[in-house]
């Protein structure tokens, strides 16, 4: 088996329980250099650390799965698998049918994610490691807990930087269909697992979704960056006056108009607009009761946050002026390069230039089926917060 031996005082963040290690804190290897395989971990004086997935190709060379001597094997996957999704049977109830059931480093599983919609699973393998075992995985997955289709949509950034082919297709069962019907708190959705955005929809907003769902009767309600309109239809759930959905994507608006239908809102008061948030929120004379700003990751790497903070200020500024007296403004960000802190302090810099006192009600994030490992704090990149103006 492959072995590294981590350069002196590197062992740190391993002993910690972090899963990352770093090309730069490595100091010497034993055995096949190209391998993708499992690899013990050890600290300079040879004393063994941990055991996880090696890629050469990866920055990120080492990804841990395990502090103990266990194997890894398909009975590891097994073990891993069979306790992320007892818990996420034991606490969703049956209104929700679409959960995120693995979500990497936060379930013990680094490069791995698996989403159920339905009846359908989504997969995605974001290292090399991971991906060698994907057809144990799939299998386990399917004897547990059957389903019609397992549907793999491995591709983007993280796959790019672990120099992973992208991989899209059946994995196993039946082909979904075009558009899935989901249900989220009792409220329908149509997902498209094989083109939409991340795997599909948003199951990371759920939570936040019912908070704004309880806050929003009788209110003007903006939904900025609405993607497929989840936002909204809570909105118009809870008793909202009116709803102006906002996106640029025209693909997500036509799944936001049909999602509206089938909750019996199409006919509801407001409007679905395709346009770029930036420019309308700095260009209408409109203003809103409640405002959902929710754009994608403005900073992809540590080094974007400075720029990224430009991006959100501009967002927040411009949203607070919007904002009826009393108003409430639920701004996100799903940047894990942007942390809560710096967020909360671009957030209060925008209050002060918008001339608007807001007060915070509420600190938003990823729900149960989201966790975060506390060793591995940049597994919590959703962060919100919900304002409150005071005049
Ligand atoms: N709130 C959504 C998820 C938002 S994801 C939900 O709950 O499902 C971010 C969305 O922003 C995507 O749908 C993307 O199409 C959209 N987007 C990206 N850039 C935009 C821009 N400049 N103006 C408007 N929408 C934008």
């Amino acid at each position: 088996m492959l072995s590294i031996f981590l350069k002196p005082g590197r062992e740190r963040p391993v002993l910690n329980g972090h899963p990352w290690v770093f090309s730069g804190a490595i100091e010497r290897l034993e055995g096949d250099s190209e391998s993708i395989g499992v690899v013990d971990v050890h600290d300079h004086k040879r004393s063994w650390l941990a055991r996880g997935f090696y890629n050469p190709k990866s920055q990120i060379r080492a990804r841990v799965l395990t502090w103990r001597k266990e194997e890894i094997d398909r009975d590891f996957f097994a073990r891993r698998l069979s306790h992320a999704l007892a818990f996420r049977r034991a606490h969703l109830d049956d209104s929700t049918n679409a959960y995120r059931i693995v979500n990497g480093e936060g379930d013990f599983l680094p490069g791995l994610t698996i989403d159920r919609y339905g009846g359908f699973l989504v997969c995605q393998f974001f290292t090399a490691g991971m991906a060698v075992f994907k057809n144990d995985i799939v299998d386990y997955l399917s004897r547990i807990d059957p389903v019609e289709g397992v549907f793999e949509r491995s591709e983007g950034r993280i796959g790019d930087e672990e120099g992973l082919e992208p991989s899209v297709g059946v994995l196993s069962g039946q082909s979904p269909p075009d558009l899935i019907e989901i249900e989220e708190n009792s409220f329908k959705f149509l997902v498209d697992i094989k083109r939409g955005q991340k795997t599909g929809f948003f199951l990371d907003q759920r939570d936040n979704r019912a908070f704004l769902s309880a806050i929003a009767q009788g209110q003007a309600v903006l939904n900025s960056f609405s993607y497929s309109g989840a936002f909204s239809v809570y909105a118009y759930g809870g008793r909202a006056k009116e709803v102006v959905t906002l996106d640029s994507s025209m693909h997500a608006l036509e799944l936001a108009e049909q999602s509206l239908q089938l909750n019996g809102f199409g006919d509801s008061p407001g409007e679905i607009l395709k346009a770029d948030a930036f420019s309308y929120l700095k260009e209408i004379e409109q203003k809103f009761d409640l405002i959902v700003l929710d754009p994608p990751s403005l900073a992809h790497r540590r080094g974007d946050a400075a720029p990224a903070a430009g991006g959100y200020k501009f967002l927040n500024l411009h949203a607070l002026k919007h904002l009826t007296p009393g108003g409430v403004l639920l701004t996100f960000s799903c940047s894990q390069h942007v942390p809560l802190d710096l967020f909360q302090k671009i957030v209060f810099g925008a209050a002060i230039d918008a001339g608007r006192k807001v007060a915070l009600i509420k600190r938003l994030g990823q729900p149960i089926d989201h966790p975060v490992s506390l060793h591995h704090p940049e597994g919590e990149y959703l962060k919100g917060l919900a304002l409150r103006a005071l005049d």
